[in-house]
């Protein structure tokens, strides 16, 4: 046979570090549709996800909403740690809550509030006792209320509507139940609600749009019948305190958040939590190297998360000098981690469905992403306009700004006696519903699976490991080819 292509395994023993743009595949043998590729897989020993796609435990991010729309659509999120542990517990019990996984086009407010609607308040704004949700909920105007108004410096309080007409619902109505009660009663929105409290609106609009999505798979729920929800945690004694905030209120998984995690102070934390809660999976890192890996396997992790200095938002290999190509770390990882049943997550560094294919090819079993994620309506924070193109903020954990409110645990800077980044802020443009993009994302990765011959991941990782996949180095050029190029102009649209 003629010699096409190198193995994984001779392309990542020459000295370099790659990324996901210095490597392709070669295409293999289609003997099957693309509708028939499976992307089910292993987040880590024991949860089971229909999709590969996590949520980074950032917090423009991962919160409740982001955490519900994920597990919905058969993925799972990290809530971060950048808030106190009754917050991050709240998140987790709010995602848990959001059984109709739709975020709210609606604005919410504290009764002190004074004036109306901003932009992003949609048709009505509901006054809850906390301003947010859940919450109690105390009454609420449509915008025809503030149009009418007078004076527009009276309180909300004083001229809202009373929450007695509003239509109530339990939190657990499905789409159907819930559109069934819409049209029975002729209202444009409904409540859910929860032990007394608002955990979500939905309006008719939200449906309508929901509606037009591609169909829901196989979403991630627990044995309790409730989403699973996954938590970051550092690796001060705080942490246990906190991590017993979190079991109470239901997190499925953890994922200790490290940027350097082969640390004494990470490995005695794995320890602990698997002795004080053997149910729980933990995931451990961040590592690029077989040796960083084996020592977290050692000590017991049920996950690995890959990647240093290889995020959009990241300056480590800047600053410290130390990191590895991703391609290159999630291949040397996922290598070591297969030979202990231990599933890696390749985590930054994802910008399009191909970096997917990629990261899973070369091993893992699933994909973090953040900036990918972070301009959807389900990542916090609202939408702004910078240069006529609507954004959302995305920073790093590791920003300063990120940092002064407690991120600085991340990299081990939170006892330091001077601060240095290694994160920027930013921001990234509105990229729409999760729950519309991720499916079609999906799709593209199945598109890629059959060029490959691979029919689920279990398939990619034998080919990988048995030398039949091939890969190459592309030049400069090649990536320039690789790409759009020669023409005037174009516009780049993927569904
Ligand atoms: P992205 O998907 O945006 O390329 O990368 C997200 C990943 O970058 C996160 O999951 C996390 O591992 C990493 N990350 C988040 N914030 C920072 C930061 O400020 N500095 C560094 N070095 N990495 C970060």
């Amino acid at each position: 046979m003629f010699d096409d292509g190198f193995p994984a395994s001779k392309l990542f023993s020459q000295g370099y570090s790659y990324t996901y743009d210095d490597v392709i595949f070669l295409p293999h043998y289609i003997d099957f549709p693309t509708d028939a590729v499976s992307l089910a897989t292993n987040l880590s020993r024991n949860v089971r996800l229909s999709i590969p796609c996590v949520a980074s435990p950032m917090d423009t991010v991962s919160e409740a909403h982001m955490a519900a729309a994920m597990a919905a659509l058969g993925g799972i999120a990290f809530v971060h740690s950048n808030c106190s542990a009754t917050q991050q517990a709240s998140i987790i019990r709010s995602a848990k809550s959001l059984r109709v996984p739709i975020a709210p086009t609606v604005g919410f407010v504290g009764p002190d509030a004074a004036g109306g609607f901003g932009p992003a308040d949609g048709k009505y704004v509901f006054v809850t006792e906390s301003g947010t949700l859940p919450s109690r909920m105390l009454g609420y105007i449509a915008k025809s209320d503030w149009e009418d108004l007078q004076d527009k410096d009276v309180k909300i309080f004083d001229y809202m509507r009373d929450c007695k007409t509003v239509e109530n619902v339990p939190w657990n109505y499905d789409l159907g139940e819930i559109e069934a009660v819409l049209e029975d009663r002729k209202s444009d929105f409904v409540v859910l609600e929860r032990d007394g409290e608002v955990v979500n609106v939905v309006t008719k609009d939200d449906l309508e749009r929901l509606k037009g999505y591609p169909k829901l798979g196989v979403g991630t729920v627990g044995s309790d019948g409730e989403w699973m929800v996954g938590a970051a945690i550092g690796t001060r004694d705080s942490d246990k305190e906190r991590l017993k905030h979190l079991v109470k209120a239901g997190v499925n998984v953890v994922v200790i958040d490290s940027s350097q995690g082969n640390s004494i102070y990470q490995i005695e934390m794995i320890k602990y939590i698997k002795k004080t809660y053997p149910e729980l999976d933990v995931i451990g890192g961040n590592v690029v190297t077989v040796y960083q890996a084996e020592n977290l396997i050692k000590a017991g992790v049920d996950g690995l998360r890959v990647g240093m200095g290889s995020g959009s938002i990241c300056t480590t290999q800047e600053v410290c000098a130390v990191g590895r190509g991703q391609a290159t770390a999630v291949y040397k990882v996922s290598s070591i981690a297969s030979k202990y049943g231990v599933p890696v997550i390749a985590d930054g560094g994802i910008s399009n469905s191909g970096h997917i294919v990629k990261a899973l090819t070369l091993g893992a079993s699933t994909v973090m992403m953040g900036s990918f994620l972070a301009g959807s309506t389900e990542a916090p924070g609202a939408y702004e306009y910078q240069n006529c193109c609507r954004v959302k903020k995305y920073r790093g954990m590791g920003s300063l700004e990120a940092m002064t409110k407690g991120s600085d645990a991340r990299y081990l800077g939170d006892t330091a006696k001077l601060k240095i980044a290694q994160g920027v802020v930013g921001a990234v443009a509105d990229k729409g519903s999760v729950l519309k993009f991720i499916p079609y994302t999906m799709q593209a990765v199945k598109q890629g699976f059959q060029d490959l011959g691979a029919s689920s991941l279990h398939s990619a990782h034998e080919l990988l490991y048995s030398s039949t996949l091939r890969l190459e180095v592309r030049t400069g050029a090649a990536q320039v080819e690789g790409g759009v190029h020669g023409l005037v102009s174009y516009e780049k649209k993927y569904f």
